[in-house]
């Protein structure tokens, strides 16, 4: 049985023998072949499926380090600022080892089933008129007041944990892929990835590193701009972030891996989300669509091994997806009306 991440990569993590382990028997999600994507760019394309972990994205990954280490360290309380995926799993962690959660989201830019997520699991959520950097910045001040852990990407056990999604690439394909493709918001994941690929890489666990692909969204492209975006917009809300916390470490991802960091429209990132939906059967949120709208936009080799990490559930954000198709009317109960709707 799946032990989750820490149980699974406990040599590769900061946890000793005296480390509490809280977990959700997060990880080891599907590496999904994606043919119909394949044949459209012309390589083998697999898919990593983030959205079936427990709280449905990737989040969980660092959450279960995080945590467990905050428990270790005697913390009571956890405090993050979110886009979302990070309150809904520091939530759920928390509940899970006893701890309070307080989570501060910026007001009215976070989907629907994520805010729904850190409320249901007992958070303390607090919305504040202000963007995710701001937030971010007030949860500093408030860790630097209160005895309180934060559990963002800036803290560097969130890093440690994410970088299994690295490992169990490595352990299904039995190699490094040639090209890794993913969506940048704060820039934490990229930063593990290219560190989870080089540690199994001194493991020799794997003889060919990626190049790192990293993708923001146009109106949120702080690393392809080189300056902070002072007012981020995206349909992308995971990745509405205009000065990115792990911005060093995306830029060295790239440049060392010889990648790149680029931009992608949100009409772009919404033709790739229906079409992962249509034609893959993978219904993902936009944000994580970037990193399959980037592929198509910068194209691979042919042949070339291509991972796409799609970073959350779909379900987690109902509301751009009504708003991508016609909701149905509603038609009389008889038969006639029904094949009349359906133009039968
Ligand atoms: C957090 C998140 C991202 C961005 O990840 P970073 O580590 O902030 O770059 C992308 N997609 C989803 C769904 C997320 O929750």
């Amino acid at each position: 049985m799946w032990r989750g991440v820490i149980e699974e990569y406990r040599d590769y993590l900061p946890v000793g023998a005296k480390t509490p382990v809280v977990t959700l028997l997060e990880g080891n999600t599907p590496l999904l072949p994606a043919p119909r994507l394949s044949e459209r760019v012309g390589a083998r394309v697999w898919l990593k499926v983030e959205g079936a972990n427990p709280t449905g994205s990737f989040k969980d990954r660092g959450m279960t380090v995080a945590i467990s280490k905050a428990v270790e360290d005697g913390a009571k309380a956890v405090v993050c600022g979110s886009t979302g995926n990070t309150s809904a799993s520091a939530a759920a962690y928390a509940a899970r080892a006893g701890l309070a959660c307080v989570v501060l989201i910026p007001d009215g830019y976070i989907a629907l089933g994520k805010l729904a997520q850190a409320l249901v699991h007992g958070a303390r959520v607090v919305q504040v008129r202000a963007n995710f950097d701001r937030a971010l910045a007030l949860v500093r001040e408030l860790a630097e007041k209160e005895p309180v852990t934060v559990v963002n990407s800036i803290n560097p056990y969130r890093i440690e944990g994410q970088k299994s999604g690295a490992f169990e690439v490595v352990d299904v394909l039995g190699d490094g892929p040639d090209v890794h493709c993913m969506p940048v918001g704060n820039a934490g994941n990229i930063t593990a990835y290219w560190k989870g690929y080089r540690e199994y890489q001194d493991a020799g666990k794997l003889k060919r590193l990626p190049r790192m692909m990293g993708f923001q969204a146009a109106g949120a492209a702080p690393i392809v701009l080189g300056h902070p975006v002072e007012k981020p917009e995206t349909i992308a809300t995971a990745i509405r972030i205009g000065k990115p916390a792990s911005w060093y470490g995306a830029s060295a991802a790239a440049a060392e891996s010889g990648g790149m960091i680029e931009a992608v429209t949100d009409d772009a990132i919404l033709e790739a989300y229906r079409f992962l939906a249509k034609e893959e059967s993978v219904f993902c949120e936009p944000a994580s669509a970037a990193s399959v709208a980037g592929l198509v936009k910068v194209g691979a080799p042919p042949g070339a091994r291509v991972v796409c990490v799609l970073t959350g559930h779909g379900l987690k954000d109902p509301d751009v997806a009504i708003g991508q198709i016609a909701v149905p009317r509603a038609v009389d109960a008889d038969l006639a009306a029904v094949m009349e709707e359906l133009a039968l």
